[in-house]
Order: structure tokens, then sequence, then C-alpha cells
């Protein structure tokens, strides 16, 4: 049987999805590997777990399916940075996305005025979330490191690059734009890696992997990998990036909110960059078709796990689904707002010294009250991003994935605050289906001809004096946040 292989490569867990020709889901297997913290603040992950558990999922897959794939595409956790050898042996455990042991730094580099400039070249924000400091962290930390990327010994690579390199036995070294444009050294309107942005930071260009669109024959699988044999490898794509295009998102104002762990809302600007605003990133899309795609891209910190705080430290309910109930339970919040700013608020506050804060309480309320509030919050956050990028654009399609978007409430409760209509599909498995959509194009398949609209429409029901009253509560609680 002729199949594609996508590998999904997560923060958490690598998981291996095989497509029919047509876009059906064949065999889906999934490995989980630990997140390693090593100091508060600090997260690592040890590559030879990730490549074992990838080699397991793929030595599944071809147990079940035979080894007659077609091509493979790659999508990956994005920012998250390890640095190798020539021989491809990390020489430090991959430093995450999630890891924050950079902030000095990134406070030195604002000190320095360059937020601007940064902003200019890459569309970010000077952030540790970003890759550039991190290999600044190991070239200036790991023994001999400094010394081995000056004499042209040692690479980057996020994921992916490391994946192709792994796969091909050294024989690819590359990236897409929308991994690179996470790295904080990417230029993305001159679309090279930006020389002045690594001399800055000591990153030898020898380094960086040569950069493609997300389509691309990147190169094969070597016969001594765990595949035995020459594959192409035919797309790549960041995780995010890849969720949009599986809405097939590509239209100027078409949305993708993942409601995870954080929830990530990205708005396709196909050309039009200039129209977004300051306080959000600019990235770049999917690239298939010799196009650039500008993104807005916002996020929100607390999401899903607000919700497995509220279980896990409060102990209101026992498990995550629990929570719709106990929200519908209750025919309002009773004046309740929890504004869970943990380690700060991102955008459009941007104040890492605001703090969490439950207000409101009444002798009344009830443990259902607050985890309505909870679910709230998220939509609320939800909305602030929202209406950064809608204060210049419209938006067109708004469509919804992620673990918690299987929560009704939730979903009618943010199509109520930011009165608009939601399409949440039936089949959630949107990153895979992403780089399956690149793997078909590149195959010559016209996609248009598969793609079937099973999407759920969420309509809009809150009239607009209740969602002012709410969303002025929501504000008269992010003052108190600020202040705490
Ligand atoms: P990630 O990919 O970021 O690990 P998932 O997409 O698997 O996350 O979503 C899991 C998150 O969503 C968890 O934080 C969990 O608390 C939350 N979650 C899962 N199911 C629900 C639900 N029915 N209602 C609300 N939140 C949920």
């Amino acid at each position: 049987m002729k199949y594609f292989l996508v590998i999904d490569e997560g923060t958490t867990s690598v998981r291996v999805i095989s497509y029919s020709l047509e876009g059906k889901i064949l065999a889906i297997k999934q490995k989980e590997y630990e997140q390693i913290y090593t100091k508060p603040g600090y997260v690592e992950q040890d590559i030879n777990d990730i490549i074992k558990s990838l080699d397991r999922c793929v030595l599944e897959t071809i147990k079940e399916l035979g080894d007659d794939i077609i091509s493979i595409g790659i999508a990956n956790q994005r920012e998250t940075t390890v640095l190798f050898t020539k021989d491809a042996k990390p020489i430090y455990n991959a430093i995450s996305w999630q890891c924050r042991r950079t902030s000095s730094l990134c406070e030195t580099l604002k000190q320095q005025g360059l937020e601007a400039k940064i902003k200019a070249k890459t569309g970010l924000k000077i952030d540790p979330y970003f890759s550039a400091t991190k290999i600044y962290w190991l070239l200036h930390n790991v023994p001999h490191a400094l010394d081995l990327a000056n004499n042209g010994k040692l690479l980057f690579g996020t994921i992916d690059t490391y994946l192709m390199y792994y796969l091909s036995n050294g024989k690819i070294f590359k990236t897409d734009v929308t991994n690179a444009s996470r790295t904080m050294l990417y230029n993305i309107y001159s679309k090279e890696w930006d020389k002045e942005l690594c001399k800055l930071l000591d990153i030898p260009l020898s380094m960086l992997a040569n950069v493609y669109p997300s389509k691309h024959l990147f190169g094969y699988t070597s016969c001594d990998s765990i595949f035995k044999k020459e594959i192409p490898i035919m797309g790549v794509a960041g995780d995010q990036q890849a969720a949009l295009f599986g809405h097939l998102g590509i239209n100027k104002g078409d949305t993708k909110i993942t409601y995870g762990t954080g929830c990530f809302i990205l708005t396709n600007m196909c050309e039009d960059y200039q129209n977004i605003d300051d306080s959000l990133i600019t990235t770049l899309g999917v690239e298939y078709d010799n196009k650039t795609n500008y993104l807005a891209e916002g996020s929100v910190f607390y999401g899903g796990s607000l919700i497995k705080w509220i279980r896990d430290n409060l102990g209101l309910i026992k498990t995550a689904k629990e929570s719709e109930a106990c929200a519908l339970a209750v025919k309002d919040n009773l004046g309740i707002y929890i504004v869970p700013a943990f380690t700060g608020l991102g955008a459009p506050y941007w104040s890492p010294e605001a703090r969490g804060i439950i207000c409101g309480l009444t002798a009344g309320a009830n443990k259902n009250h607050i985890v309505r509030a909870a679910l709230e919050a998220i939509c609320y956050q939800v909305n602030d991003v929202l209406s950064l990028i809608a204060k210049n654009n419209k938006l067109n399609n708004v469509y919804v994935d992620g673990g918690a978007a299987v929560n009704d409430f939730l979903m009618q409760f943010q199509a109520d605050i930011s009165n608009m209509q939601i399409k949440r599909p039936n089949n959630i498995e949107r990153t895979s289906l992403g780089i399956y959509y690149l793997l078909a194009l590149a195959y010559g398949i016209n996609i248009c001809d598969l793609v079937k609209d099973d999407y759920n429409l969420i309509y809009p029901l809150m009239n607009k004096k209740e969602r002012e009253n709410l969303l002025d509560g929501y504000k008269k609680a992010v003052l108190k946040a600020l202040n705490n």
C-alpha cells in the first residue's frame, strides 16, 4: 500500500501519522518523552529520547502498513534549539521553547535599545522563547562549543533540521521558512539569515541551515536510517503554521486558534504585513507556491493549563472535561473573574509584573462559578489577541483546534464574547493534515478536490449589552492584576 508518512514532533511526544493518497488517516503511532526541568524556569529535552521515540513509531508504522512510503513530511515544535557536531551528536540537551534561562540576556539586549531593530528584521519581540539567545547560551556555557562553532564544526538546528540531518545520515542540513522565522536570526522580509544579528550574538553563519519553502524536495532518507531506503522528504513546517495550513487558512484574514496548554492565535495576512499591530509578532506561514505569507501571531500563556490548575492545585474538578458540566450548571459567572497572570500578562498588556487574581467573590459563589470563570478567562485572553488582530483587519474564517476545543461551553462563550462565528472541525488532527497537504501537493494531487467541509459552525448568541458588561468586568479585573 502506498502512503504518505507525517512526523509530528511535539513538545511532549512524537506522533507518526500515515495518510492514504486521498488524505484518510491509516495509522497513528505515538510515543511520549520526558521534559527535563533542571532548575526553575529551565526546560530541556534529551534528543536521543526523541529519536528513540521516532524510531519506534516508524518501525510500528512500517510493520503495520509496509514500507511503500511515497514521501515524508515533518511538523515540529518550534524554537527548540539543538547544537550538534557533523556526526549528528548533540553537544547538550535540546533547550526547549519553554525555557526561560536567557531572560537576563534578553533584558540586556532590550537595554541596548535593540528591540525596534530586531522587530523590524525578524518580526519578533526579544524573548527567551526564540532560538537566538538559546544558541548564545549554549555557545558560552558548553565547554569548547564556541571553538567548535568558530572552526565550522558545530551546527544549529530546530528539531526539523536535526531530524532531517539524522534521517539522511548528515546529507540534509536544511530548514523551512516557518522554522527559520522563529529563530530571531532570520530576516523575514529579505528572507535570509541576518548577518548583523548573527554577529551581535557571536553566531557564525556556518552553523545555520539553508532555508527553503515548506514544500520542497529537502532530500532523501539514508539507506542506513530507520527507513532502510531512500524516501524523499517533501514537506516541513513548524506545528502552528502547519495547523493553519491544515485548516486551509490560505486567504487573507483566515485565523486559527489552538486551545492547548497555551493558546496560539495565527491570522494569515498574506502579503499585507504592514497592517500587523506592533504588539503582536509577525511570522512566516507555510510556503508552498512561491508566495510569502506573513502571519500575525499572538499567544495566551495559560489556556488549557488554567483548567489543569483548577483541577490539580484547587481540586475543584477531577477531569478537564468536567469543567464543561460545572460551567453549564450555573447560569452566569456571578460577577467572578479570573486573570491567570501567573507569570505576568502578554499581549496587549505586556506586564511581567502582573499577578493572577480571582475577584468578585460573594457568599453565593460556589465552585461551579469559579470553574466557569476559569473557562471564560481563556476566552477573554484569546479575545484580547483577536481584538489586536482585528484592529486593522477583517477576520475571515476563524478555525479552532487543540485539546480544549472539544469543550462546547468554551467554544460558545468564545463566539459570544468575540461576537464572531467559529468553525470547529470534526477532525481536530490539523497539524499533520497541513503536512499531508504539502506532501499531496508535491505529489501532484489537487487538494481542493479532497477537502470536505467537515466543520461545525458555532454562532454568537449573546446580546450586545451582556457582552459589553462582561468585557467591562474583565477589564476591571485585569486592572487589579496589573496593580497587584
Ligand atoms: P498540548 O498539545 O498543548 O499538550 P492539548 O491540545 O492536548 O495540549 O490540550 C490539553 C489541554 O487542554 C490541557 O491543559 C487540559 O487541561 C485542557 N483540556 C482538555 N480537555 C478539556 C476540556 N474538555 N475542557 C477544557 N479544557 C480541556
